[in-house]
């Protein structure tokens, strides 16, 4: 049927657009067509769809860009994205157990993680053991003592929230190989840059892209890798079931973190250690906890698997009210004060660095894991980590490290 000959209201809905033959973009474009085209039966049924699309919530080229490429830096059989970082962890969960079976997981974890674990897991007959990073003498080998004989998935991160403690990764590694259980690392605090966990041995990395691989906090995602690729048919299956595809539109925005993730790491990583060692000197600081500091408990199991020590620094301030004080904007109201032009002063210790969770942007991010990520309100679970009442958890940026160092140094002068 010629398109001119058609009705107003039928050429307004008719799907003519063809993609444009001679426009061979840079940059992957975003394709947001929830459907394809398909020109005969005989390629819908063709082994995958004659590397036709069919349908968003099964592949989209923008997201598989992704795919493509943190595959790439992570040397798997395939990696998939999803519409968060915890949509990434619950898919392996949902891949690796099953009623009955026995997950060992380190403590902490992510909050989300831990409340996924303890809230829905254990609802269809998961049992877990958790083990304290920081208690355990010997990580790996408490491991090893923890399996049983249903004990189907080995669960832990490269550098633990908010302590930053960090798990002897070769040390466990080595446990899981020989009793041939699988292994899976979320490593979006060290990010891909300064660790590929399956170059190491491991079965599963993960990553919430809404931190250092998106990197300018502006999208939420998430992306699993596997050294597997039956694991990776099983995933890319379930995704199509649960319906946790990510967005080509927010694909798109984690393809152009993507581009500089080496280099904001890198700078990101080298102002995080000057202020690692500023803050471990300033006397109001009681302790610091930075993989990259000699004096941080686990240096040695950083130093073994990791290139540089990612942006994530907890200090101590010895109480919440200076750690809340730290952070907090405090807001005088004069307004009572007659003939006083100011009405309103708005004060805040921190200046450059902001008040807010999250981490892995290219601003400085500072929050405090008691009153926020890891209260009451956020982590019902009575087995959430105990977190000491004046640590803050800072996420350092791309700005000038003198910059960042000073309004610290303003506001630690300031307690
Ligand atoms: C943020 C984060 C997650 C969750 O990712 P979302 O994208 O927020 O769902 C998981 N693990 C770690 C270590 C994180 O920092």
């Amino acid at each position: 049927m010629r398109f001119s000959s058609l009705h107003l209201d039928s050429k307004i809905s008719a799907s003519h657009a063809k993609a444009h033959p001679n426009a061979d973009p840079v940059v992957v474009p975003i394709y947001h067509s929830s459907t394809y085209r398909f020109k005969t039966m005989d390629l819908y049924h063709e082994p995958n769809h004659g590397s036709n699309h069919v349908y968003r919530r099964c592949g989209n080229p923008t997201t598989e860009n992704v795919e493509v490429i943190i595959n790439e830096i992570e040397g798997g059989a395939g990696s998939l994205v999803y519409g968060s970082g915890l949509a990434a962890i619950s898919a392996v969960f949902l891949e690796f157990l099953s009623a009955g079976a026995h997950l060992i997981c380190m403590s902490p974890i992510y909050s989300g993680t831990f409340s996924f674990i303890t809230e829905t897991l254990t609802k269809f007959g998961v049992e877990v053991t958790f083990l304290e990073v920081e208690k355990e003498e010997n990580f790996a080998k408490s491991v090893e003592n923890s399996i049983r004989p249903n004990t189907k998935l080995i669960y832990f991160e490269t550098i633990a929230n908010p302590t930053m403690a960090v798990p002897d990764v070769l040390g466990t590694l080595e446990v899981a190989k020989k009793h041939k259980i699988p292994t899976a690392i979320d490593a979006t605090f060290a990010s891909p840059i300064n660790i590929q966990p399956l170059k190491l041995g491991a079965d599963v990395s993960i990553h919430s892209c809404s931190k250092y691989i998106g990197g300018h906090s502006d999208v939420i995602a998430g992306v699993v890798t596997v050294a597997n690729y039956e694991h990776w048919k099983n995933l890319k299956l379930q995704q199509f079931t649960t319906g946790s595809s990510l967005s080509p539109f927010d694909a798109s925005l984690v393809a152009r973190g993507l581009k500089t993730l080496a280099l904001r790491v890198d700078r990101i990583s080298e102002n995080a250690q000057k202020t690692a060692e500023f803050l471990e000197s300033h006397p109001k600081v009681t302790r610091v906890f930075y993989p990259g500091l000699p004096s941080h408990p686990q240096h040695k199991y950083a130093k073994q698997v990791m290139k540089q020590f990612s942006g994530m620094i907890a200090f101590d301030v010895g109480t919440a009210e200076n750690a809340i004080k730290l952070v907090e904007v405090i807001v005088l109201n004069r307004a009572h004060i007659p003939k006083l032009t100011v009405l309103l002063v708005i004060f805040q210790t921190v200046k450059l660095i902001t008040h807010a969770v999250s981490l892995g942007g290219t601003e400085s991010l500072i929050e405090h894991p008691l009153t926020m990520t890891h209260g009451k309100e956020e982590i019902r679970d009575e087995r959430r980590p105990d977190v000491a009442p004046g640590l803050l958890r800072f996420s350092v940026g791309l700005e000038n490290v003198s910059d960042i160092i000073g309004d610290l140094r303003d506001a630690l002068d300031n307690l």
